[in-house]
C-alpha cells in the first residue's frame, strides 16, 4: 500500500479514506496518533495489527468537542465538565463510564469505561469535524518504539501499512496526554503529562492523586497500556542522574549521549544528540532522541539525562524510565 503524505488541502481526501476504513495518522500538539473510524470495528482491529499493539490495550477516543464525546458517555459529570472548560481541546484525556453499546469493544478493550480526548490542532480539528464521528488515537508508532513527534517518524514505523499520514511539522509538546480517570470515587492520574495533577486539582477544588509504580489496582490494570514495555529503543538505555556522572559513562564509537547543551558543551563523547536547553525543550527532543540512536546498529548503549525539577519533570522521567527498564547509571567509586 502507498503511504500518502497529507498537508492542509488534503483533509477531505484522508477523511473520505477514514470513512472507507482505512487508516490515517493525524497530527496533535503532543504526539502523532494512528487514526481509525472509531465506530468500525474492522478498522479499529486495523490499527492494533498496523502498530503490533496488544489487543487488551484499549484506544483513546479522539473527538472534535465536548457535544461529540456525549454521544458515547451517558452524561458528562460535573467534574469532567470543569476539566473540559478548562483544558479542552489540549493535553488532556478523560476516562468516563461509555454509553454501552455506543463503541465498539475493539476500542474500550471489553472495559465499561472508554477514554476520550481533544487534541488542540487545527488540521485534526476539522479532519473529525467533517468526519462527524471520532477517531481512535493511539501514537502512530510500532508498539514499544518511542512515540512519533514528527511525520517522518510515523513514516518510518507505517510506511505502507497505513493509507496517509497528515503533515503538520514537529509536535508541541512531544509527550503523550495526561491521563486522569473520572470513573472512580476519586480522580487520579493514570498517566503523566504536560498538564500536572497540582493544576487539575486547582480546577477541580480537591486533591487529585498520581497513581504511582505499576497502575495496577488489586491486580487489576488500570490503565492497561502502562504494563507494557514502552518507548524502547533496540539499544539498552541508563538514566544519569547527576549532571557530574556524565563525566564517568563508558566513551566510544558505540556509545550514544542525551543530555542539555549546558552538559553536552563539557564532555567528550562522539554521538551526541542534544535535548535542548530546559527541561521543557528536553521533553520535546526525548522521542525523537531515542529513535536517532535506534537508527543507528552501531550504538550499543544510549546514555540519557533524567530531571526532577520542571512540571514536566513527572512526565519526562515516567516516559524515559519506561524506555529504561528501570536502569540507572551507577557510577563505580
Ligand atoms: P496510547 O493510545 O498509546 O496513547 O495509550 C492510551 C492509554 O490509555 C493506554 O495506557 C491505555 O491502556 C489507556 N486507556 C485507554 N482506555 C482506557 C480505559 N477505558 N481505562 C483505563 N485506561 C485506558
Ligand atoms: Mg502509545
Amino acid at each position: 500500500m502507498e503511504t500518502k503524505i497529507f498537508k492542509k488541502d488534503d483533509i477531505p481526501e484522508a477523511v473520505k479514506l477514514l470513512k472507507q476504513g482505512e487508516l490515517v495518522a493525524f497530527p496533535t500538539e503532543t504526539v502523532y496518533g494512528l487514526g481509525a473510524l472509531a465506530t468500525n470495528e474492522k478498522a479499529v482491529k486495523g490499527v492494533y495489527a498496523a502498530k503490533g499493539r496488544p489487543s487488551d490495550n484499549p484506544l483513546i477516543v479522539t473527538v472534535a468537542d465536548e457535544k461529540m464525546m456525549a454521544q458515547y458517555v451517558e452524561n458528562i459529570p460535573e467534574r469532567a465538565q470543569k476539566l473540559i472548560n478548562h483544558f479542552w481541546p489540549g493535553p488532556l484525556t478523560m476516562i468516563l463510564p461509555a454509553k454501552e453499546g455506543s463503541l465498539p469493544t475493539a476500542v474500550t478493550g471489553g472495559l465499561p469505561t472508554a477514554a476520550f480526548r481533544c487534541p488542540n490542532d487545527a488540521l485534526t480539528h476539522e479532519l473529525i469535524s467533517q468526519l462527524g464521528a471520532p477517531i481512535v488515537g493511539p501514537s502512530a508508532n510500532t508498539s514499544t518504539k518511542p512515540s512519533p513527534t514528527t511525520a517522518e517518524h510515523v513514516y518510518h514505523d507505517l510506511k505502507g501499512k497505513i493509507a496517509g499520514i497528515i503533515d503538520s511539522g514537529p509536535t508541541a509538546i512531544g509527550l503523550e496526554s495526561t491521563i486522569i480517570d473520572l470513573s472512580v470515587a476519586k480522580p487520579i492520574v493514570l498517566r503523566p503529562g504536560e498538564i500536572t495533577p497540582e493544576e487539575l486539582g486547582e480546577v477541580l477544588g480537591e486533591e487529585v492523586l498520581m497513581n504511582k509504580g505499576t497502575a495496577v489496582t488489586a491486580g487489576v490494570p488500570k490503565a492497561p497500556g502502562m504494563k507494557y514495555r514502552h518507548y524502547a529503543p533496540s539499544a539498552p538505555v541508563y538514566i544519569v542522574d547527576r549532571e557530574e556522572d556524565f563525566n564517568s559513562i563508558p566513551h566510544g564509537d558505540d556509545i550514544g549521549v542525551v543530555a542539555l547543551d549546558s552538559v553536552l558543551d563539557k564532555i567528550e563523547a562522539k554521538n551526541k544528540f542534544s535535548l535542548g536547553t530546559s527541561i521543557d525543550e528536553a521533553a520535546h527532543n526525548l522521542f525523537g532522541a531515542l529513535r536517532f540512536f535506534d537508527n543507528q546498529a552501531q550504538i550499543k548503549e544510549i546514555y540519557v539525562q533524567g530531571f526532577k525539577q520542571g512540571d514536566i519533570s513527572a512526565a519526562y522521567m515516567n516516559r524515559l524510565n519506561k524506555s529504561a527498564a528501570g536502569h540507572h547509571f551507577e557510577k563505580n567509586n
